[in-house]
């Protein structure tokens, strides 16, 4: 059991997705302390995870928004207050004691008097290359996305897989490392048209219709084994450092087991989006109730009521609409 015990928030939002990020944000408006936690090192759930390069159409004010753009304006939005972020962590349990509940992520146990669930599809996680000795390497030359660029000055690089992830890396890893190569096991991607040209100009090697069957090294990977799908033919590549960017899998995991009613695998709320828990609120994806719809638009929505009723549950005295922002003194946001 961790001992790292956090301060006490008046509201702890268990997701960074743009659902989750509305709701910190709105949740500051309302002068509430907020903790975020993600499993993700990054905030914006689906929209960084899943689809970055892909324009969203139906948000309000924007005719036009790159998935990614909008995670960086919601991100920003949901900073304005200063809420404490714990990213890289994913919460395991939710218990109560005498002030509210407590929620243990294996590293901290992080105090709060509310709790709103923004966990979309659950947690998630990166799709493994699912190779021998896989685990192994991790962090020794094999990773599973890009936290510090500077990691890969000078070096061999294979990066694997054919979405946007993959291509974006090897055009910004480019121009550092001493040389990239893309394995992909199809000769189509499924990234930015944009950004398939980009990279059919660059200096990255392709290697299609290749996947990564073995690793190899002594303490640090050195080399790996790869096979041509077509032919199986197999080849050793030596290399420096494998990224592996092959997609997501979410799971709604630990939060089956939080003693809240679940319908297929999405958590049930009343209307003013309380769980069975009271005093844990869900919003946005994971949730469900009769004219459920999963939009971003409608998801915001829900956070901003879910956050009124929590207001309300700290200060009874509160009131659940509290006016509007654009008659609230909030200086010039940065
Ligand atoms: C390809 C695609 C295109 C889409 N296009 C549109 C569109 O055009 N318009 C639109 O409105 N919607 C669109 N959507 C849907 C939209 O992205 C979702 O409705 C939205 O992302 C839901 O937001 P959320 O915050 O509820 O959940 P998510 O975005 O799923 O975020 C959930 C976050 O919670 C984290 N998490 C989960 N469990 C835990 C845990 N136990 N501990 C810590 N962190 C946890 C996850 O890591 C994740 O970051 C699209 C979806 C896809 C897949």
């Amino acid at each position: 059991m961790p001992h790292n015990l956090g301060v006490r928030k008046d509201v702890t939002v268990i997701g960074g997705g743009p659902v989750g990020l509305f709701a910190a944000f709105y949740a500051g408006l309302r002068g509430m302390s907020v903790r975020i936690i993600d499993s993700l090192p990054e905030l914006g759930g689906q929209l960084t995870a899943l689809y970055p390069e892909k324009y969203i159409y139906d948000m309000p004010g924007f005719p036009k928004v790159l998935a990614k753009e909008l995670a960086v304006q919601m991100a920003e939005q949901a900073q304005m207050f200063g809420p404490e972020l714990v990213l890289e962590e994913t919460a395991q349990t939710l218990t109560e004691d005498e002030e509210g509940f407590l929620i243990g992520t294996g590293t901290a146990i992080y105090p709060t008097r509310t709790v709103i669930i923004s966990a979309g599809a659950g947690a998630f996680s990166p799709t493994k290359l699912g190779v021998p000795l896989e685990e192994q390497y991790v962090g020794r030359g094999l990773s599973y996305g890009v936290r510090e660029k500077s990691v890969f000055a000078g070096k061999r690089v294979l990066v694997v897989g054919g979405g946007d992830s993959a291509v974006d890396w090897c055009l910004n890893l480019e121009p550092i490392a001493k040389e990239i190569t893309l394995v992909h096991r199809r000769d189509q991607f499924r990234a930015h048209e944009e950004s398939v040209r980009q990279l059919e100009q660059s200096t990255v090697g392709m290697r299609l219709w290749q996947v990564i069957k073995e690793l190899h090294g002594a303490d640090q990977l050195e080399a790996v084994t790869i096979e041509n799908s077509q032919t199986k033919e197999l080849e050793r590549v030596e290399t420096d450092a494998v990224i592996v960017n092959v997609g997501f899998k979410s799971s709604l995991g630990p939060i089956k087991d939080w003693d809240l009613q679940i319908e297929k695998t999405q958590i049930v709320v009343n209307d003013q989006f309380e769980t069975n828990r009271p005093g844990v609120f869900a919003v946005g994806d994971v949730c469900t109730f009769p004219s459920k719809m999963k939009l971003i638009a409608t998801g915001v929505g829900e956070a901003a009521i879910a956050v009124g009723f929590a207001k309300l549950r700290l200060d009874p005295e509160a009131k659940l609409f509290p006016g509007h922002s654009s008659d609230m003194d909030l200086g010039t946001p940065s």
